[in-house]
């Protein structure tokens, strides 16, 4: 052994439970303990300036510290039989604090699950202790001592006990006091005199009773549609392989399952997830909220039966809460659900799985605004799990992961049941324009959609609403107005007396708003302005037959809006889907065999570096619905810029075309995942103030960028800029080593620390 082993100290929070508390204290580990502590280690620390010890929960281990050594306490003791997930779980907060910005009380919130009052939910039973011959004498007994609240209980814990095989005697106390009119001094006395004894069940909310009675799917119709009758095909016993033989290598904990839309992804997730099963760990498999539908969660109870447990955001607290104590009882070892599932408190946690992993509802909008892709990763790391992500189209930041060896790549590139992948058509709308045709609907897509009622089938058209802030484009040739300095679209913004303005939200660039189309001077120039709800009455005009559904943000408010329209369209109660971008998600309709995309180029234009990779992934998903019964589909895409590569490698199902020309725009511009993004958000009340005090960190942080050649942008306006009185604007620093925006914003944070000039306003940090 060297000399010069170092010392090790641990940082740990003390006292959870206690609001105001946010701070983090250093100890030393003492020898004895190394092997014994980790993050999430329960320990007993001294604390304060006499004697007291209290617990607290080791968070982090390093060997430096900010403090003279000789002042540091050492850690007394690790606490005994604590089943540690708790520790862990908070271990894992601690990272959400330190990595995504936030109060370690707000890292707490998302993390553990509030505790609810209501969430016990207890049944209370009577059971008959006396053998059946004793009861009738002591029912005599009780009849000539004219107790006849007595006696009816007995009387009917009698009858029951003839009713039941094994002749048990249990009745709900519910039951007793209606039917019976027995009251709890009776029951009481009754256990005192050893006749009967009251027990407590615990009852749990059964989350499939929970989706079952807010759908109205018959049982019979859903029946049908489960039940594995096949062996796994080549490709998906590959990946299943894959992952099983490297199982036990610590190196490969993460892997990237791309597999096209129905190429059986979930078939591989469940063998994994049996696998996990029968070495006695858990699994726990996110899904898009609104991709978790009965049909995907029965596939799951057909397979593990009452192992498997879900969480979903129509259930109330108190039932999601039930939930996470079975998981901690070890009651059930397998959990469903969208992002918040991630915190399910499992002691032996063996895999997590990200289905669809590309979708933006895994990012958090809420302080802590932690991904949970990345969150997940760092939980497996933790405990020894492995990592699957999965999706038909990758996100640009996983894909290049997997490309680095970071993560192990697997891919299966064909349909699990040899369903034909759709012909896709790109409708060039400039034609159209050209051509005469003003309608919403390319003569294309008509035709089509025409043939398709004729038929008999369902169509769904869906318009992309996304990015909808109002850049301004020319329907004559497609230009859209952008950003000279950031390659994204500027955004239109109708300011007061000072007319129209465009604006870019990243660097804050502004100019007029042009009358005439810069590359054509076409006259047909302005911001896009449809809704479904035109596109309704478009269609309703031009097949007036048709039964036309629509679904958007204002059709699916409520709990269930958007389950019950998806369930009637997919009973056949209509021909034709209209809808937001919300209708291409997960959905299998096996009688869809028309898709058309009407304004698949609005979501290029949003001011997001992630545009193009948003478009790709919606039309590529768009498309992947079409034809998912016995018949093959046909999809229309509609846009002005036909040529756009995105759109492109969408029409042939292509992603590596497409990721390679966007991994070159990131590279280029030093967008993520090649290069790292900070993005500062400011938030006050005044609004020059809050300019000011911006720009004041502008310069600071230009110091610093100076040094590290990274790039700093704004502060700008955000998309959003104001909300509820509340100016909101932004500031980005982008630089192409990760460690070195780490660096920045920890100075930047000790800079607004000790600067009374910030007190006034808030700054929120956000990652890529
Ligand atoms: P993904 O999750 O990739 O979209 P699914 O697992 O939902 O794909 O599978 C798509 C369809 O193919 C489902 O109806 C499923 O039952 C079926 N399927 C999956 N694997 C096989 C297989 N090996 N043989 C036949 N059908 C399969
Ligand atoms: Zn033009
Ligand atoms: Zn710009």
């Amino acid at each position: 052994m060297s000399g010069t082993e170092q010392v090790l100290y641990a940082n740990v929070i003390v006292d959870i439970s206690h609001e105001k508390l946010d701070k983090i204290f250093q100890y030393r580990v003492p020898d004895v303990l190394r092997m014994q502590i980790h993050p999430g280690t329960a320990v007993t620390v001294p604390f304060g300036n006499g004697n007291r010890r209290i617990q607290g929960y080791v968070v982090k281990l390093t060997d430096r510290t900010d403090y003279p050594p000789e002042k540091i306490k050492e850690i007394q003791g690790v606490c005994a039989g604590q089943t540690g997930v708790e520790g862990k779980l908070i271990a894992l907060a601690a990272w959400m604090r330190d990595y995504y910005g936030s109060t370690m009380i707000q890292a707490l919130k998302a993390v553990l699950p509030v505790k609810q009052k209501v969430a016990q939910k207890e049944q209370k039973q009577i059971r008959l202790l006396l053998p059946e011959k004793e009861a009738r004498e002591m029912l005599q007994v009780l009849e000539k001592k004219n107790q006849k609240a007595r006696a009816r209980l007995l009387d009917a814990l009698l009858v029951i006990a003839k009713q039941n095989e094994k002749g048990m005697a249990v009745l709900s106390w519910e039951r007793a006091k209606e039917q019976y009119g027995v009251t709890m001094p009776v029951v009481r006395a009754m256990e005192e005199k050893g006749i009967v004894k009251l027990e407590s069940m615990r009852i749990y909310r059964e989350p499939l009773d929970l989706m079952i009675s807010r759908s109205d799917q018959k049982q019979e119709e859903v029946k049908m549609q489960t039940g594995r009758d096949f062996f796994l095909n080549e490709e998906q016993q590959l990946a299943v392989q894959t992952i099983l033989k490297e199982w036990d290598q610590k190196d490969k904990s993460v892997y990237l399952l791309h597999g096209v839309t129905g190429s059986g992804k979930t078939e591989v997730y469940m063998e994994l997830i049996d696998f996990v099963r029968k070495q006695g760990k858990q699994a726990i498999f996110l899904i898009p909220e609104i991709a978790l539908t009965y049909q995907m969660v029965l596939r799951f109870y057909q397979r593990f039966g009452s192992r498997v447990s879900i969480l979903h955001s129509r259930m109330s607290a108190g039932e999601r809460y039930d939930q996470y104590e079975k998981a901690k009882n070890g009651e059930i070892d397998i959990m469903i659900g969208p992002r918040s599932a991630l915190f399910t408190p499992f002691s032996n946690l063996g895999i997590i799985i990200i289905d669809e992993e590309h979708e933006e509802s895994y990012k958090s909008e809420t302080v802590p605004r932690y991904h949970a892709r990345e969150t997940a990763q760092r939980r497996a790391e933790m405990e020894g799990a492995k990592l699957i992500l999965g999706s038909a189209t990758p996100s640009v930041e996983s894909y290049y992961r997997a490309e680095k060896g970071e993560y192990c790549l697997l891919e299966m590139k064909r349909r699990a049941n040899r369903q034909k992948l759709p012909y896709v058509w790109i409708g060039d709308m400039r034609n159209e324009m050209r051509e005469g045709n003003r309608s919403i609907l390319s003569r294309y897509l008509q035709e089509q959609l025409g043939m398709c009622l004729e038929r008999g089938d369902q169509a769904m058209l869906f318009l992309n609403r996304r990015g909808y802030a109002g850049f301004v484009a020319c329907r004559s040739c497609g230009t859209v107005i952008g950003c000279p300095h950031c390659n994204v679209s500027l955004s239109l913004h109708k300011k007061g007396t000072a007319g129209e303005k465009l604006v870019c939200h990243y660097c804050g660039y502004t100019q007029p708003n042009p009358r005439l189309c810069p590359s054509c001077t076409s006259p047909f120039i302005g911001s896009f302005q449809v809704g479904t709800q035109q596109v309704v009455s478009q269609v309703q005009r031009m097949f007036p037959k048709a039964r036309i559904l629509r679904m958007d943000a204002d059709t699916t408010r409520g709990k269930d809006g958007h389950h019950k329209i998806l369930e009637t369209f997919a009973k056949g109660g209509a021909d034709i889907l209209v809808g937001t971008q919300m209708i291409v998600k997960g959905h299998d309709f096996a009688d869809v065999t028309l898709v058309g995309a009407l304004a698949a180029d609005l979501s290029l234009h949003m001011s997001d570096y992630r545009a193009a990779e948003r478009t790709f992934q919606l039309l590529t998903q768009a498309a992947g619905r079409a034809g998912r019964g016995e018949k093959t589909g046909s999809v229309v895409i509609q846009t002005y810029e036909p040529d756009h590569y995105s759109i492109k490698a969408a029409a042939a199902q292509d992603y590596q075309a497409f990721y390679e020309e966007e991994i070159l725009y990131r590279s280029l511009m030093d967008y993520p995942p090649v290069g790292g993004m900070l993005a500062l958000h400011g938030q006050g009340e005044d609004e020059s103030y809050l300019q000011m005090a911006m720009e004041y960190l502008k310069k600071y942080l230009d110091v610093l960028a100076k040094k590290t050649q990274a790039r700093v942008i704004g502060p700008a306006d955000e998309s959003v800029s104001k909300v509820a009185d509340i100016y909101r604007k932004v500031i980005y620093v982008r630089h192409g080593r990760k460690e070195v925006l780490d660096q920045i914003k920890e100075r930047t944070e000790q800079y607004i620390e000790i600067n009374r000039g910030f007190d006034k306003i808030t700054i929120q940090y956000d990652r890529d």
